[in-house]
């Protein structure tokens, strides 16, 4: 009888030398779905451990999943008090902004992770706009991040004051000046638009 012995030792070295598919993604901007549980799967599917959510506040308790690590954002403000597209409500009391005290103790309950998606862009106005800077304040204040849409965005909307010209990135420039702890990052929409309103 033969010796398995150079096949064993082949089969071993493979199992040494395997490459190992150990991928991991943080997916930085989520959009709520109709289907969150089919969302989150899929998520899990594709090696994302971790994701920070923005829809709607209501929509956002309905997200959980054991495997997938969810951050969950506050959505403001929101044009007619509506999610983009969706056109759910953002808030239950159809609210285009969140009060600040409520946000400031839903923040200490440990229920917002960040700010965002900050929909400036969608509702008309700058990101640097008056209304915002209690918000940022409270971003710095409590260390959270913020997330700002700029660049353009898809048909049907829903957001009747969305202005293309304020998706330009660089509006946000001043708001790192103002608020220097601002732990900033952008939802960034197609970037040959993004590229066009750089150069205007
Ligand atoms: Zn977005």
């Amino acid at each position: 009888m033969r010796s398995i012995a150079p096949l064993l030792v082949l089969f071993l070295l493979h199992l040494c030398y395997r490459p190992v598919y150990s991928q991991k993604i943080f997916d930085v901007h989520l959009h709520g779905s109709k289907d969150p549980a089919g969302q989150l799967q899929q998520l899990g599917r594709a090696h994302v451990y971790k994701a920070a959510l923005s829809t709607s506040w209501d929509q956002q308790v309905t997200y959980n999943d054991p495997k997938v690590k969810l951050l969950y954002g506050l959505m403001l403000p929101c044009p007619n008090g509506k999610v983009p597209y969706s056109l759910q409500p953002c808030y239950s009391n159809g609210a285009a902004w969140p009060g600040l005290a409520w946000t400031e103790a839903q923040i200490k309950a440990g229920k917002i992770d960040f700010i965002g998606e900050v929909l400036t862009q969608y509702f008309g106005i700058y990101p640097g706009d008056s209304s915002m800077l209690p918000y940022y304040a409270l971003a710095v204040k409590y260390r959270l991040p913020v997330g700002i849409h700029t660049g353009g965005a898809g048909p049907n909307h829903g957001a009747p004051n969305f202005n293309l010209k304020l998706g330009n990135p660089l509006f946000v420039e001043p708001l790192i000046y103002r608020f220097p702890g601002l732990k900033y990052g952008s939802c960034m929409r197609e970037t040959n638009i993004t590229k066009r309103l750089l150069r205007s």
